[in-house]
């Protein structure tokens, strides 16, 4: 095996351009010889506008100052994702970033919540929880971090501009080192030894070699798929939305510090608002809408006058079969796509990052490593199709086709089982690794109308009265905490408003 010093990195998207800057910081002392092709003429997917909040801890470990990065990609806080016409029409809910109320003797707090509401309790689950409450006031600010502390126990995510975001990492990691090439990539060189990538081509006849490729080329998957043929596991079965349309629009109203998520008849619709705009697209299964009419029912629910012309977008839901196959690590879109509805994609692109670089190949690449690597990336994936299909299956929908169809679906068991404790008794089992903890699923669970048969027994040795006296006393101090959090915008003004964005200028949005 001989030393990894030279790497590739195939495409300058959000997936290219947070490989780059990763690996440029994290392996500084290294002296890598780090570079990135990319296409202005082929250009990037354009959307990819809300995350979770882990794309905070990649962005501090790169030492990125969080109102510099917000300035630059004209981004606003996200307490979480609220759900419209999900559980059914007319109903909403907010995913929140944050657990629900505080727990009671280590006891789950909703345990005691659900016993209380079968014993006539009628404030929400959600009167409980402070990231719901703040955001549904438009109200924010940085959680203190004591655990302790029931307006601090919170995380928050950004939502921006991918295209500025990508930008932002570039001029960093050029800062680093990485050597940005401009060009369009058309033949692959093949070590005849090894079968190892040891090269590509550009259309201009300049070729780049390197011992590592990240292959971070979009859908494309130009070195995984195209030259590796290494396949893809379709999961178009358990998610079947296929298309997109996206489109941004002025923003109008108050700024809200989360993304919507509204379900529609043959797919959903996200709203994601930004500083300078608001990200609109719509997610459809074509089976049951045709593009016109998705993009009709895209253009008649917009707040604004919309500031481009709808974009249309084709995915197949799946994985690649191998993540990392000989010398190609991919990232991003090239290693699989699960639609957007909880803000995954971004996610899995850290989760890919983080992982290759705990197992970076210094040495020489390594089956162990391969096989570590797409096991955990393998298990990632799956951990987030369970949770999205959740959302389609956890509903008294049947209003459509679609809905029909998730009506009568077969389950994968790692998603049934869940489901089952869940119905029996409030549990929510847990998993290795996955990104959604259970306050995430309790969310939606309950958000979509599960509601528990039982609940934990050991909640059984609290009186009612007692148990009605605590929940009140939480939700009040929930309640205190939220009334002293001042809104977004004032936050934003102080912390992060980009200069000539409306925030500034007009003293409103
Ligand atoms: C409808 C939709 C909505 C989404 N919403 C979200 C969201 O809200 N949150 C989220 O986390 N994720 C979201 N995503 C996913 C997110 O957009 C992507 O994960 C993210 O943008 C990363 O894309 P990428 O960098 O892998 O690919 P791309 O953006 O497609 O970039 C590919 C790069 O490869 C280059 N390239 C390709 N071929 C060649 C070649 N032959 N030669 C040279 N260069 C080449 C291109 O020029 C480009 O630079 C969404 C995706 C879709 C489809």
């Amino acid at each position: 095996m001989s030393v990894i010093s030279r790497i590739c990195i195939l495409g300058g998207g959000t997936a290219g351009w947070m490989t780059a800057a990763a690996l440029s910081h994290k392996f500084k002392d290294l002296n890598l010889d780090l570079s990135l092709v990319e296409s202005d003429q082929i250009g990037t997917v354009g959307v990819g506008e809300a995350t979770l909040p882990h794309i905070r801890f990649f962005n501090q470990a790169l030492g990125i100052d969080e109102a510099a990065f917000m300035k630059s990609t004209e981004a606003t806080f996200k307490l979480g994702i609220e759900f419209c016409d999900w559980g059914k029409k007319g109903d909403h809910y907010i995913h929140p970033f944050g657990d629900y109320g505080v727990p009671i003797d280590e006891l789950d707090f909703h345990q005691f919540w659900l016993k209380l509401r079968k014993a006539g309790g009628t404030h929400r689950l959600s009167d409980y929880s402070y990231p719901i409450l703040a955001a549904e006031q438009g109200r924010f600010r940085i959680p203190a971090g004591d655990l302790n502390d029931i307006g601090s126990n919170f995380g928050y995510a950004y939502q921006f501009d991918a295209g500025l975001y990508a930008k932002f990492l570039r001029t960093f990691s050029e800062a680093n080192g990485v050597r940005r090439v401009e060009g369009r990539a058309v033949e692959v060189g093949i070590d005849g030894e090894s079968g190892n990538i040891s090269s590509i081509k550009l259309e201009d006849g300049h070729v780049i070699e390197a011992d590592l490729f990240v292959d971070c080329s979009g859908f494309r998957g130009l070195l995984i798929e195209q030259e590796l043929k290494t396949g893809y596991d379709d999961w178009s079965h358990w998610l079947p939305c296929n298309r997109a349309v996206a489109v941004p629009c002025e923003s109008r109203g108050e700024l809200r510090p989360y993304t919507r998520a509204t379900a529609r008849t043959a797919g959903w619709q996200w709203r994601i608002p930004l500083q300078h705009r608001t990200g609109n697209g719509h997610v459809y299964w074509n089976e049951f809408i045709s593009d016109d009419e998705a993009t009709h029912q895209l253009m008649s629910t917009l707040d604004g006058p919309a500031l481009a012309e709808p974009k249309q977008l084709f995915f197949k839901t799946g994985r690649r079969k191998k993540f990392w196959n000989r010398n190609v690590v991919s990232i991003g879109l090239s290693a699989g796509f699960l639609e957007p509805l909880e803000s995954t994609s971004i996610h899995l692109i850290q989760e890919g990052i983080t992982t290759l670089i705990e197992l970076f190949p210094r040495d020489g690449v390594n089956p162990l490593d391969i096989n570590e690597y797409n096991a955990r990336m393998g298990l990632n994936f799956e951990r987030v199709r369970d949770f999205l299909l959740l959302h389609y299956v956890a509903t008294q929908r049947d209003d459509s086709e679609m809905w029909r169809y998730f009506q009568a679906m077969e389950l994968p068991d790692s998603l049934q089982e869940k489901l089952s404790a869940w119905n029996a008794r409030g549990y929510v089992l847990q998993y290795e690794f996955g990104v959604f903890l259970p306050p995430s699923w309790v969310a939606v669970m309950h958000g979509q109308n599960l509601i528990p048969e039982g609940h934990d027994p050991r909640v059984d040795r609290y009186s009612i009265a007692d148990i009605e006296a605590r929940l009140e006393q939480i939700r009040l101090d929930t309640v205190r905490e939220v009334e002293t959090t001042p809104t977004q915008v004032d936050f934003l003004r102080r912390h992060g408003a980009a200069s000539g964005s409306p925030l500034v200028s007009a003293g409103k949005m």
